[in-house]
């Protein structure tokens, strides 16, 4: 073990200045007696990388509509894109600054935008477009939201389950529509249903927090 002559005391780990007084340690340094722990992820640096991926998403859905697919007829996938990109970050800044009543916001916000769509749909001589690509998409993109909120933020385990059951909704939502033959495809809905349950099972099994908290008021 080291030893600080000026301070008088047994230094464990590797160091080779004294942490107390910062002279330098004589004798054998020995094993470090603490993990090596990863260093947390920034904030900060997440929303970055975040925010540049959605701009070259929306880029690469724009630019590959340009050069492959310029049909008139219909709003299609890769048009909707920008639109769960879009609902995305509503929710996730929506979190970052108020952190309360999010699900409440996120459902409004999923609620209007899907209304809205719908109108429009329907006043363009309904081709369904709304129901197939746009609502599938926005209720992607708000349940990504959420992972990212849960992720980032520290939030209790309450609304953890809150936002659970919200993400298992808008991830069954779109498939109601795929059920009762409200769409004209049913990819969209079906990976928007894939999406929700991938993370409501990544959420219990990343949340042991959450998984004893439900089994309580459930009385499991
Ligand atoms: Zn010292």
């Amino acid at each position: 073990m080291s030893r600080c002559a000026a301070c008088a005391v047994a230094v464990e780990g590797g160091w080779t200045a004294c942490p107390l007084c910062g002279a330098p340690l004589s004798g054998e340094a020995t094993a470090d007696p603490f993990p090596a722990v990863a260093l947390r992820f920034s904030r900060r640096r997440v929303l970055r990388v975040l925010f540049l991926v959605s701009i070259a998403v929306i880029l690469a859905s724009l630019s590959v509509q340009l050069l492959f697919d310029r049909r008139p007829a219909g709003i299609g996938a890769l048009r909707s894109v920008w639109l769960g990109v879009v609902t995305m970050w509503l929710v996730v800044v929506m979190a970052v600054r108020k952190r309360h009543n999010v699900a409440k916001g996120t459902v409004y916000l999923v609620v209007i935008a899907g209304l809205l769509c719908v109108y429009w749909d329907y006043l363009t001589g309904w081709r369904a477009w709304s129901l197939t690509y746009a609502v599938p998409i926005v209720c992607a993109g708000s349940a990504v939201a959420l992972m990212i909120t849960v992720r980032l933020l520290q939030i209790e385990v309450g609304e953890h389950i809150v936002y659970t059951s919200l993400m298992l909704l808008l991830g069954l939502a779109p498939i109601a529509f795929l059920a009762f033959g409200w769409v004209t495809n049913a990819v969209p809905s079906s990976i928007c249903g894939a999406l929700g349950c991938t993370l409501v099972l990544l959420q219990l099994t990343r949340a042991p927090d959450l998984r004893h908290e439900l089994a309580k008021r459930l009385h499991l």
